[in-house]
């Protein structure tokens, strides 16, 4: 057996790389090996269910999905936070900050089951060769020549050479630890999760009118975060009838060793989100499954090589799932991933771009592990992170999606023209991370009550979600638009550092809806 792209590992990463390599390059052979069995379950399957801009688009419109999940997954009504209050047993009293209407550029919430088993359908009709049911087992790169991977299907060992090798294996992370490419980082948290067989519906929290007519949609289609000191808790829900639920904490703040099960997780809950656990309590007998991790976040040495292999998605770098940028890392790394294979595979040199890629990848993923430095102990402070969520909105919208949207996180020329405000952008992301980090745990600002409606108050972050659908005549106005962007930064960190009310007292002249 022989292929020029050989995936290990056919999840989320493994099967959309290989859809967007077909469409750039339908001649290419290509090889998925993956461990599990084809179709997947629906619903109780993977954690990684709610999609924010990048990844959205990159699945509805680059690997033209949109049909799909038009019709059988769930659009998002971005993401919703209730911040602490009292005893948390009465949710109209908590601070919520959350979007009362649909985003013009939409998100998605994915039932990873049924999403992977469309795109396994798509790529075998579109001739990519899929063994499923099999087990990579060694890996032996040879840079010289065609790389050789052994596989057991069944009783069968069998071998596979390729010139491309892509670990897509997730957190067996075959790739990395092969060549010792394990990199530690700060954060230190952990996760709990599990599946609810029903549409588990936030809005049952309360039946007070004012707050129910709050929103336009109802807000269990939203990611909905309910945060206290070191934790917050998921809901969100799937197309399939499901409904997810998550409990991510700073391991610091936080003992694991309470919350390792159902019935443990359930009592931690009582204790901290009594009205949430109540909810939950309807549909114990309803249970689907449930997982755990105790310290999630890796990065890593080195993610594309000029020897012909990639490390994409979980196989490489894991940040922390608040604010769901697990699939914008997939999209961001598949982009490099294609490029490097495609440039080869027409006979060209990919040396030196294999390595400006692998700088660009672990720059973005240093950026986003500074968003995550020291957060998780403020989340039950609401007011300071009010300041940080709209902040990290507008870093988001404002320059990655900009980036992203407009092809550009990979053009190089255009990065080395943008190099004096990617320095500048770089220094206000540093001060603006050391100042949260010196912010007080608690708050004593009174917020009992309060919305922060992202689709109203916060009209300058819904502007540059809609503007990202704008096209700009030339690089020229591209970077016109990007120093805005950046402009508008510094003057929110201003606003942050005086400790301003910025989601109510925030330049209103930025408020104005764009043309
Ligand atoms: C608590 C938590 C919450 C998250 N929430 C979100 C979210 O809301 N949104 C989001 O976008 N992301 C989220 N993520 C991240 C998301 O789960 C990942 O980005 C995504 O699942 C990674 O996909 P992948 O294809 O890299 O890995 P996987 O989906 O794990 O796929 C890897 C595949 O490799 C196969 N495999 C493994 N070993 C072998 C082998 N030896 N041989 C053959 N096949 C093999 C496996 O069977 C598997 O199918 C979350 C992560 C965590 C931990």
């Amino acid at each position: 057996m022989d292929t020029d792209v050989l995936i290990v590992g056919g999840g989320l990463a493994g099967l959309s790389l290989a859809r967007q390599l077909h469409m750039e390059m339908p001649n290419a052979s290509i090889t998925i090996i993956e461990r599990g069995k084809r179709p997947a379950p629906e619903a109780a399957y993977k954690v990684g269910e709610s999609s924010v801009e990048v990844g959205a688009h990159y699945f509805g419109e680059r690997l033209k999905l949109k049909d799909h999940i038009e019709s059988c997954q769930l659009p998002k009504l971005g993401l919703r936070f209730f911040f602490p209050q009292g005893d948390n047993s009465d949710v109209t009293r908590r601070l919520e900050i959350g979007p009362s209407s649909y985003p013009t550029v939409p998100s998605y919430q994915l039932d990873r089951g049924r999403f992977e088993n469309h795109l396994h359908e798509l790529n075998v009709a579109d001739g990519i060769v899929i063994h499923d049911r099999s087990r990579v087992q060694v890996v032996e790169l040879r840079p010289g020549g065609r790389h050789e991977v052994k596989f057991v299907q069944g009783d069968e060992v069998k071998t596979i050479s390729c010139r491309w090798l892509v670990d897509a294996a997730g957190r067996s992370k075959i790739l990395k630890r092969k060549l010792k490419l394990e990199k530690d980082c700060n954060l230190k948290n952990a996760a709990v999760w599990f599946r609810l067989g029903a549409e588990v519906d936030i809005s049952d929290l309360s039946d007070d009118p004012q707050w129910l007519q709050r929103t336009g949609p109802s807000r269990r289609f939203s990611t909905n975060h309910f945060m206290g000191p070191g934790y917050w808790l998921w809901f969100i829900p799937l197309a399939s009838g499901s409904t997810s639920v998550g409990l991510v904490f700073d391991n610091k703040m936080h003992d694991v060793k309470e919350v390792n099960s159902f019935d443990k997780t359930m009592d931690w809950l009582h204790r901290h989100e009594p009205q949430c656990a109540q909810l939950i309590e309807q549909y114990r007998d309803r249970v689907q499954d449930f997982l755990c991790y105790q310290d999630y976040a890796y990065s890593c040495e080195q993610v594309y090589s000029e020897d012909r292999w990639c490390i994409t998605g979980e196989a490489g770098v894991f940040i922390d799932p608040f604010y769901s940028p697990g699939s914008d890392f997939i999209a961001y790394s598949n982009d490099f991933v294609t490029d490097l294979i495609v440039k080869d595979l027409r006979g060209e040199d990919v040396t030196e771009l294999a390595r400006a890629y692998n700088r660009v990848y672990l720059k973005l993923s240093e950026v986003v592990f500074m968003i995550y430095e020291g957060l998780y102990p403020k989340f039950g402070n609401g007011f300071v992170m009010t300041q940080k969520i709209l902040w990290d909105s507008v870093v988001y919208l404002g320059v990655t999606c900009l980036l992203y949207f407009h092809r550009k996180l990979h053009d190089l020329d255009f990065l080395a023209r943008i190099d004096p405000e990617l320095a500048r952008y770089n220094d206000l992301l540093r001060s603006v991370a050391d100042h949260f980090k010196r912010q007080p745990i608690n708050h004593d600002a009174p917020l009992d009550g309060e919305y922060v409606d992202l689709s109203k108050t916060f009209l300058f972050g819904r502007n540059l979600n809609k503007e990202l659908l704008q096209e700009y005549a030339d690089d020229e106005a591209l970077i016109a638009k990007l120093r805005d962007n950046i402009g508008l930064l510094e003057k929110l960190s201003k606003s942050i550092f005086n400790n301003v009310d910025i989601a109510r007292t925030f330049q209103p002249a930025l408020t104005a809806e764009p043309a």
